[in-house]
């Protein structure tokens, strides 16, 4: 039997992901997502005057991609009590972004 997809969320392309997170897990200050080519790195968030950007590396296959992503949202959701750091409140973002990254995939 297929995996039943929820039809107002869809992660099965980066885009797609970007959206559910946004919806999903809105942040206090505008997120911007650039994909382009990083030599030491497979992503990462940073926090630049009243915005975040994240860079992921565009030639990684899309669903690493999409796995980045998660995982750097969470860096934005937990950004005041972790800064960049994998710190406890950074698990539990990364677990509730994770938690419905698989419930609706
Ligand atoms: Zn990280």
């Amino acid at each position: 039997m297929p995996m039943k997809r929820k039809k107002d969320l869809h992660w099965g392309t980066f885009l797609a992901a970007v959206a559910s997170l946004r919806k999903k897990f809105p942040t206090d200050l505008p997120v911007i997502v650039r994909r382009q080519k990083l030599e030491h790195n497979s992503g990462y968030c940073t926090k630049k005057d009243d915005k975040f950007i994240i860079k992921i590396c565009n030639t990684l296959d899309e669903n690493t991609q999409v796995l980045i992503l998660v995982h750097e949202w969470a860096h934005i959701l937990a950004w005041d009590a972790d800064g960049g750091d994998h710190g406890p409140s950074w698990g539990k973002c990364y677990a509730r972004c994770w938690r419905a990254f698989s419930e609706d995939f």
